[in-house]
C-alpha cells in the first residue's frame, strides 16, 4: 500500500507534498521520495529508504525547487525493499521528464514485463509501477494522453496514479477505483492526494474525489477532466475502510470514523457478548468500533490497552538476551481496568492472529477473568491482489482453521466476527466493494503464481 501526492500551480510544492506525504505516512513507512518540477520544467528527484522525516530535511527540501511535485510514501507489495523501487518512478521520455507516483498493485505486470524485456526493454527496478513507464514511453499515440491511455488499457489490476510530464499533472484512478484518490484546492493551486487527511494538513479544500475511471489533466492550478477510462465493474477495496485509511479522512464518500463505528454497532448487534462487563479496543485502528460496540451494548468503553506511538519499524532489542514479546514493545494493559473483568477485546482484523494471541495473554496476565474477543471484519481467508501487503494463503489462520480452532488459539473465552453482509451494510451499499480478501471473490483475474511472483528475486541485483 503506499501513499500518494501531486502538487501543480504552488510556489515551493516539494515542501507542500513533504507535508502531504506526513499526513498519508500510515500508508507506506518504507521508503518516501518526491520529484519537483521547475519553471523550466527540469525535473529533480529526491527518494530515500526510511520515513518521510528521516528522508526530508531543510536542505534537501531546498534543492527541490518548483511549483510542481510528485511524492510518494511507499510500502512494498510487489518488488523488495529496495531503493531502486523507491517512488516517484522519474525517468526522461521524448515528451519531457516523467515522474509518476502510483498506489496499488497490477495483477498483469509480470506478464507484461516478460513480454517487455522480450521485445528489449531493460528494467532498473522490480517494481509493477516501471511497466506501466515502459508502456507509456513505446506508445506510439501522438499525445501524452494518448500514451498514458494506451499504457493503461492494458494493464489489470489497480492503480490510483500521479503523473507529471514536464509541467502537467494527471491523476487517474482504474476502471474498479480500488484506491482512493481526492482532489484538493488551495488558492489558485491544486492539490491530488490519496486521502483527505493530507488536503487537511496542506490546508487544501476538497474539490471532488475522483471516480472510478477519472482521468483529468491538471496544468497551472487548472482542471480539466479527460476521456475516461473503459469502464469495469466497480470495486472499491473495503479494507480501506476497515483498516487503512485513516479515520479522519473521507473515503469513497464515506468518512471512515463513521464506517468504523457502524462496523462496532454491527458487531455488537451480530456477536453481542452478554458477559462482558468494559469493552475497549486494540489501538488505533478500531478505536471507532469499540466506540460503536459499546454504544449497542452498553457495555462501558475503557481505555484497556495503552500504545507506545514511538515504536520505529527498526526497533532494536537491547540485549540479545531479553526476550521482550515483540506485542509487549507496542501494547501495555492499563491493569485498573482489567483486574477481576470479564473483558471484551475489539480489533478490526485478524491476520495471522500472533499480535491477538499475545495480547490475550498479556490482558489474562493482567488479571482479566474472561476473554471476549469481537472482530469488527469476517475471517481473512485469501491475500490481497491489489496493494495491501497480507501474506501468503498458507499464513492466513482463517484460511486453515475454523471459527473454533482460531478461538482456541487464540486463548479467548469466545470470539465472534463480523459478517460480510454486516460489513458491507456498514460500508455503505452505494458502491460496489471488493472483498476479495475475506470472500475469495476477486474481481479481476488472478494468475495462478501472482504470489510468488509478487515475492520472487529481483530483475536486478540488491545494493549490498
Ligand atoms: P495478526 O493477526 O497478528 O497478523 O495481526 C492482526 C492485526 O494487524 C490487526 O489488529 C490489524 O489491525 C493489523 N493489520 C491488518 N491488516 C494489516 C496489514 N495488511 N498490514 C499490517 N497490519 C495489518
Amino acid at each position: 500500500m503506499c501513499g500518494i501526492i501531486g502538487v501543480s500551480g504552488i510556489p515551493d510544492a516539494a515542501r507542500l507534498a513533504y507535508l502531504g506525504l506526513y499526513a498519508l505516512q500510515h500508508r507506506g513507512q518504507e521508503s518516501a521520495g518526491i520529484v519537483a518540477m521547475d519553471r523550466a520544467a527540469v525535473a529533480r528527484p529526491y527518494r530515500g529508504m526510511g520515513l518521510v522525516s528521516e528522508v526530508f530535511d531543510d536542505s534537501v527540501l531546498a534543492q527541490l525547487p518548483g511549483d510542481v511535485a510528485v511524492g510518494h510514501a511507499r510500502y512494498s507489495t510487489t518488488g523488495s525493499t529496495v531503493l531502486a523501487n523507491a517512488q516517484p518512478c522519474s525517468v526522461n521520455t521524448r515528451c519531457g521528464p516523467l515522474a509518476i507516483a502510483h498506489n496499488g498493485n497490477l495483477t498483469n505486470a509480470a506478464e507484461l514485463k516478460r513480454d517487455l524485456v522480450e521485445r528489449g526493454a531493460i528494467f532498473t527496478t522490480s517494481s509493477d509501477t516501471e511497466v506501466m513507464v515502459h508502456l507509456v514511453a513505446r506508445s506510439e499515440a501522438d499525445t501524452v494522453e494518448g500514451q498514458i491511455r494506451e499504457a493503461l488499457e492494458q494493464v489489470e489490476g489497480a492503480y490510483s496514479l500521479v503523473i507529471a510530464v514536464g509541467r502537467t499533472l494527471y491523476a487517474v484512478v482504474d476502471s474498479r477505483g480500488f484506491r482512493p484518490l481526492v482532489l484538493g484546492r488551495l488558492g489558485s493551486g491544486m492539490v491530488v492526494a490519496s486521502e483527505t487527511c493530507a488536503l487537511d494538513l496542506v490546508g487544501a479544500t476538497i474539490a471532488c474525489e475522483l471516480r472510478p475511471g477519472d482521468f483529468v489533466r491538471i496544468e497551472d492550478g487548472q482542471v480539466t477532466e479527460l476521456p475516461r477510462l473503459s469502464p469495469r465493474p466497480v470495486s472499491r477495496c473495503v479494507f480501506e475502510l476497515v483498516y487503512f485509511a485513516r479515520p479522519d479522512s473521507t473515503v469513497f464518500g464515506e468518512s471512515v470514523d463513521r464506517v468504523r463505528r457502524d462496523l462496532g454497532r454491527e458487531l455488537a448487534r451480530e456477536q453481542p457478548a452478554p458477559a462482558g462487563e468494559v469493552v475497549f479496543s486494540v489501538p488505533d485502528s478500531s478505536n471507532a468500533m469499540a466506540l460503536g460496540f459499546s454504544e449497542v451494548s452498553g457495555i462501558k468503553l475503557e481505555h484497556g490497552l495503552i500504545r507506545n506511538h514511538y515504536v520505529g519499524r527498526t526497533f532494536i532489542n537491547p540485549t540479545q538476551n531479553l526476550r521482550v514479546a515483540k506485542v509487549k514493545i507496542k501494547f501495555n494493559p492499563v491493569r485498573d481496568v482489567i483486574h477481576g473483568k470479564s473483558v471484551v477485546v475489539v480489533d478490526d482484523s485478524l491476520v495471522r492472529g500472533n499480535t491477538s494471541q499475545s495480547l490475550v495473554q498479556m490482558i489474562r496476565a493482567a488479571g482479566a477473568r474472561e476473554v471476549h474477543l469481537r472482530l469488527a471484519s469476517p475471517p481473512i481467508t485469501g491475500p490481497c491482489h491489489y496493494g495491501i501487503d497480507t501474506p501468503t494463503r498458507e499464513e492466513l489462520i482463517a484460511s486453515t482453521h475454523s471459527i473454533e480452532e482460531i478461538g482456541e488459539f487464540l486463548g479467548v473465552d469466545s470470539l465472534g466476527y463480523l459478517s460480510l453482509d454486516g460489513m458491507l451494510r456498514a460500508a455503505g451499499s452505494a458502491t460496489g466493494f471488493c472483498h476479495a480478501c475475506f470472500s475469495g471473490q476477486y474481481p479481476t483475474p488472478v494468475p495462478e503464481d501472482l504470489v510468488q511472483l509478487r515475492h520472487a528475486s529481483p530483475l536486478i541485483a540488491t545494493p549490498a
